[in-house]
């Protein structure tokens, strides 16, 4: 493995500290139809259809409960399901038998793994393993194992590749509350190739390295999805040989690093934490709890009066030792009191109150005492309130938040967590436990023969480096460009309509490439920037209608639904092109208002006189234009 440099940005060295992830991608197939149905692969807007299930935690062939699908359970969540006949059927509401897999999501697998020198298994077996979060409506998805063994190159080196699976995708979430679930059955059953990697070691932009080159290497194959949602990233990040904390759902190549910085450092800080607790002299964490209700009644804080006008209750922990442990801060953002807050929400409550920020949320003083006296807590107790308005779940919460302030002499617990869109982790659920594979009794094996195999032996795909080199040199693209190029969606339309135009394909591909990014960054939906869009901006800008330097104008009025199309936009945004006579106009103008400037300066006033034209000018003249008569009406003014 090509030796990693050092992270800037840790707080700690991730190499002395062994920091080690594993890495396991779930990519979407571009495939006809779904893996076990012949449902087309669509998103569905309209969801007509609808039924409702409550999963139960089933046991293994081995009588083992997973402690994970137990966990759920006890959330007693309902699910309900909405779906099309357009993009669902019987099978994907498990009301009939999963059909044989499909062969094609199969050859697609088959063709990942020679690409990494993975060695293909002689019969397919498709298992069951259970989900009990409801996003199966069956309670299980179904994987099959496609390869063992071989190698990703990254940086000069190469990583390991555990294992190859095809599986179904779950469902797509469309809203989750406490009490209930709402998923759309469109995603269900889409077939995705599941990579495990060996862990790295070392720093997080390295791990981003990593994922970022098994993700391109895949797209080089031609045969996966693309677009957002259709890469999604599970790591196993784990400190010094600790435990291991599954974070699921990284959703963008780009946000790796950053998330397993928070993670790295997060579990950093409860190895800090136990330390305290150690140095402390606590071996073994004492807990009280006791209804806080009454006392709190009239309390000032805005948070439990809301709760207690509605009727609910308030239970009050004490842990002793803990006075400062609750809000300890070993790094920035890093505090148990958050931990405890998430376990809260995780299970619908709005967070918990501990003694150290009582004063910031607004607890009085005499409550604190009072609260004191209720637990029997001396002042180097902590305390926390966990309040809401049905009973039953804050004693739910309640014993969660014991468990877990128990465990924190421990440090670092293995569970499962989710990435946030701001690349930080939020927990989830415990870890699963090891029941959870058993065989699929609908399907047979399927058997990969030598025949089959050989009909693929000619597939290669192109390896990504290759394509990008190629990019550059065919359409004079800077490296950087022709990568960009590569990562984005719209490097297909770009291939297509690159040799149409008259246009520079810098230009091409910097409108196809650069302008969505901009506007999803602005919050504009990746898919309200439409193919169709780019291609009808492009042949404007190609036909001299408007500037390129108007073309994210245009798009970006499309993207936020203010204009229908290209014509509408141009003639919302004023978007004639200005005759050669009118910019001179405007250029004599702005050189008579910078005449002192221009003294001052000389040439070097250029850029700042271009700056303004443009702005005057914007979107209805091309910048080259701009600047060869401004060059010359400078010239001639001196
Ligand atoms: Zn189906």
């Amino acid at each position: 493995m090509a030796r990693p440099t050092a992270s800037p940005t840790l707080p700690f060295d991730p190499v002395s500290s062994q920091l080690r992830v594993g890495i396991e991608i779930h990519q979407q197939l571009a495939t006809s139809t779904k893996l076990f149905c012949p449902c087309p692969i669509v998103k569905s807007e309209d969801l007509p259809l609808s039924f409702e299930r409550r999963l139960r935690p089933t046991q293994s062939e081995l009588g083992q409960i997973d402690p994970a699908a137990v966990f759920e359970f006890n959330k007693g969540r309902v699910n309900l399901y909405k779906w099309n006949p357009e993009s669902a059927c019987l099978v994907d509401a498990d009301e009939e038998p999963p059909h044989p897999p499909s062969m094609e999501a199969i050859e697609s697998a088959f063709l990942i793994a020679k690409m990494l020198g993975s060695s293909a298994v002689d019969e397919v077996h498709v298992m069951r393993k259970i989900v009990i979060d409801g996003s199966n409506t069956s309670g299980f998805q179904r994987t099959a194992v496609i390869s063992l063994g071989g190698a990703l190159a990254v940086d000069g080196g190469f990583v390991g590749v555990q294992m190859i699976t095809v599986e179904e995708d779950s469902s797509r979430v469309l809203r989750e509350g406490a009490e209930s679930r709402e998923y759309a059955l469109d995603r269900l059953g889409v077939p995705l190739v599941e990579i495990a990697l060996d862990h790295v070691v070392g720093v997080p932009e390295h791990v981003e390295a990593v994922a970022l080159s098994l993700g391109r290497s895949l797209r080089s194959t031609g045969r996966v999805a693309r677009g957002q949602g259709t890469i999604r990233q599970d790591l196993n990040v784990s400190l010094m040989g600790g435990q291991v904390v599954e974070v699921k759902g990284v959703q963008k190549l780009n946000l790796i690093a950053k998330v397993v910085r928070y993670e790295a450092t997060r579990q950093m800080g409860l190895v800090k934490l136990s330390e305290e607790i150690k140095k402390r002299g606590i071996t073994e964490v004492a807990c009280e709890s006791k209804d806080a209700t009454k006392i709190m009644k009239g309390t000032p804080s805005p948070v439990l009066k809301r709760i207690l006008e509605k009727g609910g209750v308030v239970t009050c922990l004490s842990v002793s030792g803990f006075a400062g442990l609750l809000g300890f801060e070993p790094f920035p953002g890093i505090r148990l009191g958050k931990e405890l807050a998430e376990i809260a929400r995780t299970n619908g409550l709005g967070g918990v109150i501990h003694s150290d920020e009582f004063g910031k949320q607004g607890i009085a003083e005499n409550e604190a005492a009072a609260l004191r006296s209720l637990t029997g807590a001396d002042a180097r107790a902590g305390l926390v309130l966990v309040a809401g308005e049905e009973s039953a779940r804050v004693d739910t919460v309640a014993a969660l938040v014991i468990e877990r302030v128990k465990s924190a002499p421990l440090g670092v617990l293995g569970e499962t967590r989710a990435a946030t869109d701001d690349g930080e982790t939020r927990y989830q659920r415990p870890r699963p436990g090891a029941a959870r594979l058993y065989p699929e009794t609908d399907i047979p094996e399927i058997v990969l023969t030598d025949k089959w195999r050989q009909s693929l032996s000619k597939v290669l795909p192109v390896p990504w480096k290759e394509k990008v080199s190629s990019y550059s040199k065919k359409y004079s693209l800077s490296e950087e460009a022709a990568l960009q190029l590569y990562d984005s969606d719209n490097s297909k339309l770009f291939e297509e309509l690159a040799p149409k135009l008259r246009l520079e394909p810098s230009v091409v591909a910097s409108i196809l490439v650069e302008i969505p990014v901009r506007l999803s960054r602005e919050g504009i939906e990746e898919s309200k920037v439409s193919p169709e869009a780019l291609s009808s901006v492009l042949a404007a800008v190609d036909s001299g209608r408007f500037a390129k330097e108007a073309a994210i104008d245009v798009l970006r009025s499309i993207g936020k639904g203010e204009s229908r199309d290209v014509d509408d936009a141009v003639s919302r945004l004023g978007l004639t092109r200005m005759s050669d006579d009118d910019l001179r106009t405007i250029i004599k103008g702005v050189l008579a208002r910078n005449k002192v400037l221009i003294e001052e300066k000389g040439d070097r006033a250029f850029s700042n006189l271009m700056g303004e034209v443009m702005k005057l000018a914007r979107g209805r003249v091309d910048g080259q234009k701009v600047s060869s008569l401004l060059r010359k009406a400078l010239d001639d003014s001196r």
